[in-house]
């Protein structure tokens, strides 16, 4: 895999600075993860187009430029611990690696997890745990943690996935129905409760419950 000619990369970056992924390290994090790596046949010369695109199990890989805002809204730091649910293709993940001290990805398909894991070590990736599991009751072992991204459409912010943010933390989540279109919200906790933001439209598969049955 060669990646990216210079071209498409200066385009890639451009188009998401149009969509208003601003922040720096964001954009760095982005230009370093080659998104082709996790697309696999005719999708991988997609790779560069902010477009969600198919990947195993009938799921999707996220619209780059949704990656970015979501990522940028996460405000990571390098000592940061963050928990993401949806592992997919592992693409978020992947940015979400070069920003982050650790990062914990569960997904209910176990195909899904393989196929991620091989792009992760092909990358020397090697501060990611993945995890086969329902994403929605988090990873109470490992908590609390510092940032949350769920990558799937939620009725509201799992309850579970509330307790296991720290105190100072940040999730960014897509809410609403998962047949129509959905709004990205970031929640703060504080020492005095939860923070609300809404950010922007979205349309995310829905969170499910139970493991994903491969195909
Ligand atoms: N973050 C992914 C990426 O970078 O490619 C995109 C995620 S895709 C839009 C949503 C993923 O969430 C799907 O792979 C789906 O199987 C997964 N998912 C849905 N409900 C889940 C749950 N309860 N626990 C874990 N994963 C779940």
């Amino acid at each position: 895999m060669t990646g990216p000619d210079a071209e498409t990369k200066m385009q890639f970056l451009y188009a998401l600075r149009s969509r208003g992924i601003m922040e720096q390290s964001v954009l760095e994090a982005m230009e370093a993860v080659d998104r082709g790596l996790f697309l696999r046949g005719i999708f991988a010369a997609r790779a560069y187009e902010d477009v969600p695109l198919p990947i195993s199990c009938g799921q999707t890989i996220s619209q780059p430029s949704v990656v970015g805002l979501m990522t940028q809204a996460l405000e990571v730091s390098p000592r940061d611990t963050v928990l993401e649910i949806g592992t997919g293709s592992g693409y978020q993940a992947a940015i979400l690696a070069k920003l982050a001290r650790r990062v914990y990805t569960i997904e209910r398909h176990a195909r899904l997890v393989h196929e991620a894991r091989q792009v992760f070590n092909q990358l020397h990736l090697a501060n990611i745990t993945s995890l086969v599991g329902d994403g929605s009751f988090g990873m109470p072992e490992q908590a609390p943690f510092d940032r949350i991204i769920v990558t799937a459409a939620a009725e509201d912010p799992p309850g579970p996935l509330l307790a296991q943010l720290k105190t100072g933390g940040i999730m960014v989540v897509p809410v609403g129905q998962s047949d129509a279109v959905q709004t990205l919200i970031r929640v703060r906790k504080t020492e005095t409760g939860l923070e609300y933001d809404e950010l922007r439209p979205v349309r995310f598969v829905p969170l499910l419950e139970g493991l994903g049955k491969d195909t």
